[in-house]
């Protein structure tokens, strides 16, 4: 068994990404010693780790199955952080995770969003706000920048840009932002869970992953869907006006649309 000043407390509670996480711990770690590590993660739940959120890579990290630096986030400062608490070395960023940097927001280019609302159901942290068929924006305040929402976009509009609002380093932001941002992901994946169990939801979502699975054809295959698409709504709107034309009586027809009857004639 690895030292550390966490060892030889009880085995904490299953994680909710796979069987990956929810195997039994290595080691005698305990739920009070994953609150520790997790406190020093910053709350980004982009997965970059290799795990599906922080909980997750805190979860291996106390069992002694994960290393401490693969928080590109989080940067040297969690790396040393969680060296310490965990009694390892101090290592350098591995690059498989990716690289640190300044940290970023997603902003949307909302005259080119259809309002699929598919980005909403891919941020961890409710940072972005619409309704179906209208654009959405992206909440800066809320938005940790993980970047999980681009993907996902059919119409490839969310881009991420360098943040303009909130803690600047990864400490400000470890002390500020991430307790909050922690959460507000907790809230989500209450409510997923409660939404899981609604009579509803499997309609619901299999409209979603009807709209998700654009993601994985071409850029010119979704041109062409988004193209049908647009078509079939024109088609509709023509044929509803052509029969809202025929509804009309003549006398009516033969007049300029809003223009009041004429003294003496019939107003049917
Ligand atoms: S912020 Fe760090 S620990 Fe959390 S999911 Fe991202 S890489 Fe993993
Ligand atoms: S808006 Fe995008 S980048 Fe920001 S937290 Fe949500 S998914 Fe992550
Ligand atoms: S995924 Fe893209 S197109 Fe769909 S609502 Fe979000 S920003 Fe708009």
């Amino acid at each position: 068994m690895r030292s550390s000043r966490l060892s030889g407390v009880m085995p904490g509670p299953a994680g909710r990404n796979g069987p990956d996480h929810r195997r039994a711990p290595t080691t005698g770690m305990g739920a009070g010693a994953v609150d520790a590590v997790d406190a020093l993660l910053p709350q980004t739940q982009c997965g970059r780790c290799g795990y599906d959120a922080c909980r997750p890579y805190a979860q291996a990290l106390a069992r002694g199955d994960a290393d401490v630096n693969r928080c590109p986030p989080g940067g040297e400062a969690t790396i040393a952080a969680l060296a310490r608490i965990l009694g390892r070395p101090v290592k350098a960023l591995d690059p498989a995770c990716g690289a640190a940097g300044p940290r970023e927001t997603a902003i949307i280019d909302e005259s080119a969003c259809i309002g699929c609302t598919v980005c909403i159901r891919a941020c961890p942290v409710d940072a972005i706000i619409g309704a179906r068929r209208w654009m959405h924006a992206v909440l800066e305040s809320e938005c940790t920048g993980c970047g999980l929402c681009i993907e996902p976009c059919p119409m490839d509009c969310i881009s991420m840009v360098p943040a303009r609002t909130g803690p600047a380093t990864p400490e400000g932001w470890l002390a500020e932002r991430a307790p909050f941002s922690r959460r507000r992901f907790e809230r989500r994946r209450r409510r997923e869970s409660a939404l899981e169990s609604a009579p509803h939801h499997r309609e619901r979502a299999g409209r979603i992953d009807a709209i998700e699975s654009l993601r994985t054809r071409s850029a010119e295959q979704r041109r062409a869907d988004i193209a049908a698409a647009v078509a079939r709504v024109e088609a509709r709107k023509a044929e509803r006006g052509a029969r809202d034309a025929a509804a009309v009586p003549p006398a009516k027809q033969a007049r300029e649309p809003g223009c009041r009857p004429r003294h003496g004639e019939d107003r049917r």
